[in-house]
């Protein structure tokens, strides 16, 4: 870090939508950078845009980073020494700055009605001038502008931008951006009902919070001069700027935009963090997904905890170009991450996944399944399709699925005839105990251990698939195995003396 001051971070999102990985990786990289320098980690809600304000967006904000593992040090729900942390309960801390800048020159309050902006800007375009604010107000004097304001005229607080020369900024990935001051607008800072806008708020906000590094998203680039111009106006030390990349449609064509998150939705695939958990994604394998959107340590690691994250995360390898949204690597790291859980752990994660989807599931059960789909997972809600069966009491099928690809019928009863004798004897059905007799017995009949298996698939577990037999067996248990072998023995048998013992469909 270039910067000796104690590190200080924040994540402010406004509570106007839903978490989406944008913000999460924000957060993401605002906490790594928090826990790697025994800095502070803050939450502050910009929720000063009151037309925009959603309800709940707060609680979905701070349920979703929890849930990612991302905790802060202070916040609105936590309180801390710099607070209070939400924006809307700071407004005349604002005001006095706002102030602050008007009486230092920096500011002016403007008193031009929304309708001459419009003809201003109507004539500018006309003239094929890039529409701005023309500077009226600049020219009233601080006197009478203190007067006007005091008699209770309305006005907004506009920062007022020098019109000559250049202004140089520094990114810490982008490096140095420089502008020609005449490009840039007199903003406003300060809305006609007093309330301070995101320029004002968030700087003095930052300033007063003692952020060290500012890390957000890079639609905050064109603004960016404004906001250091806004530092050095009130003569603080600037924190270091961090602009992340952009976020991609998955096409790689194009940002993504609300809209394109909506339509994302209806493909099974979402960007919002609530709902990927309702998916079935782990924290683990989104964190570990978002942090490679944007950063890498080399060209070749790509498996990261939280911890290996807060050891190797480094902001100087940022990488500001804009990056797609590639959902098979979600997947991909969500797998590798389901794989290494403890089987406690992922079966702790499974069993409200199993009940919720109506199984009669208990824990110990759940412990016995977990270990035979684990590798096959790429999201928790895979367990439904791949064990789900494991927790129906009856199967039910027709006699066609009981008999084995290029085999007839009587030649299917023969070999699950043949699967009942080997396996009653055996007190218990598993692999250790099963599989050995039932090898054996597919060298000496002759047939495929694909046409042997499967007729004992079919009949013991009424699924074509399953994870691997024996294992799946022993869930199921010995008895139970057993009764549908003979069920299914029942069924074929019938169905051999109505169709003929040779027929073949
Ligand atoms: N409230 C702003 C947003 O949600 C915060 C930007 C920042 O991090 O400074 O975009």
């Amino acid at each position: 870090m270039t910067n000796q001051k104690p590190v200080r971070v924040r994540f402010a999102p406004s509570p106007t939508g839903r978490v989406h990985l944008g913000s999460a990786r924000t957060a993401l990289y605002d906490y790594l950078v928090a826990r790697q320098n025994e800095g502070q980690f803050i939450l502050r809600i910009e929720d000063t845009d009151r037309k925009r304000y959603v309800e709940g967006a707060e609680e979905e904000l701070i349920n979703g980073l929890k849930w990612l593992g991302v905790q802060w040090d202070e916040g609105p729900d936590i309180g801390g020494p710099y607070g209070p942390y939400r924006q809307s309960e700071r407004k005349e801390i604002y005001q006095e700055y706002a102030q602050k800048l008007i009486d230092s020159g920096h500011a002016y309050p403007c008193f031009c009605t929304s309708e001459r902006i419009s003809a201003v800007r109507e004539e500018q375009q006309k003239n094929k001038i890039n529409p701005h604010y023309d500077g009226l107000c600049r020219k009233v004097s601080l006197e009478e502008a203190k007067e006007r304001v005091a008699n209770g005229e309305r006005h907004v607080v506009r920062f007022k931008t020098p019109k000559d020369g250049a202004t140089t900024v520094t990114d810490l990935v982008r490096g140095d951006i420089t502008i020609e001051n005449k490009q840039l607008d007199d903003a406003i800072i300060v809305k006609s009902d007093g309330w301070a806008l995101y320029h004002l708020a968030a700087m003095v906000d930052d300033h007063l919070m003692k952020i060290s590094h500012v890390i957000r998203g890079s639609e905050w680039l064109p603004t960016f001069p404004l906001h250091s111009m806004l530092y050095r106006a009130f003569g603080w030390e600037e924190p270091i700027w961090i602009h992340l990349s952009v976020f991609l449609k998955p096409s790689g064509k194009g940002k993504m935009s609300k809209r394109e998150a909506q339509e994302l939705n209806k493909t099974g695939h979402s960007i919002f963090v609530q709902d990927m958990e309702e998916l079935g994604y782990l924290p683990e394998g989104i964190i570990n997904w978002i942090s490679l959107m944007g950063w890498s340590l080399d060209d070749h690691t790509e498996f990261f905890s939280l911890d290996n994250l807060i050891r190797d995360f480094d902001l100087n390898r940022l990488n500001p170009s804009p990056a797609a949204i590639n959902f098979s690597k979600l997947d991909h790291f969500n797998g590798l991450h389901i794989r290494n859980l403890s089987i406690d752990d992922l079966a702790d994660r499974l069993l409200p996944v199993f009940i919720k989807a109506g199984c009669q599931a208990d824990l110990d059960k759940v412990k016995k399944i977990t270990p035979i789909i684990q590798e096959r997972l790429v999201t928790l809600d895979d367990c439904i399709e791949k064990a789900g069966f494991l927790f129906k009491d009856e199967v039910s099928y027709a006699p066609e699925f009981l008999i084995a690809k290029g085999l007839d019928p009587a030649t299917s009863l023969e070999i699950l005839n043949n699967c009942i004798e080997i396996l009653k004897p055996l007190p218990e059905i598993s692999a250790a105990t099963a599989e050995q007799p039932m090898r054996d017995y597919v060298e000496r009949s002759g047939y495929k251990a694909g046409q042997v298996f499967g007729i004992l698939r079919n009949a013991s577990t009424g699924q074509t698939v399953t994870p691997p037999l024996f294992e799946t067996l022993e869930i199921i248990g010995r008895d139970k195995v057993m009764e549908r072998l003979i069920n299914a023995r029942g069924i074929l048998t019938k169905y051999t003396k109505i169709e003929g013992p040779g027929f073949i469909k």
